[in-house]
């Protein structure tokens, strides 16, 4: 859905394209990816736990941390049979 939402209003959406590096001169941000250099005045990061990989290249150390945390569910079974 969002996916959708992002083409409709005019986004281009590039598969199997790594970012490598990104940079800023203070008005410009000149993003490195695995086949392209593309500039633009605004980069949405959306990275998530490889976000600081990224903030990195650009000098900025970001207070984010990556926690791996382990969580299990139960499925409780009501039924008498299975008492
Ligand atoms: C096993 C598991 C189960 C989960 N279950 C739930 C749940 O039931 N409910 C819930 O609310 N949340 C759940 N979560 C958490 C949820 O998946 C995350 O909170 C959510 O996906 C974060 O979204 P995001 O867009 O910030 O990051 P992500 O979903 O991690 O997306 C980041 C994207 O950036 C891409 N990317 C990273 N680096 C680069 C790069 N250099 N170049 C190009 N692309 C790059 C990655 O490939 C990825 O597609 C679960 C997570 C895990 C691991």
């Amino acid at each position: 859905m969002f996916q959708s939402q992002f083409l409709k209003f005019g986004g281009v959406i590039r598969d199997e394209e790594t970012v490598k590096h990104l940079a800023s001169d203070g008005s410009v941000v000149t993003v490195t990816t695995s086949k392209s250099t593309y500039t633009s005045q605004n980069v949405i990061l959306a990275a998530g736990p490889w976000t600081l990989l990224l903030t990195e290249t650009l000098g900025l150390r970001l207070p984010l941390e990556v926690n791996v945390q382990t969580s299990a569910s139960w499925l409780m079974s009501h039924s008498k049979r299975n008492r």
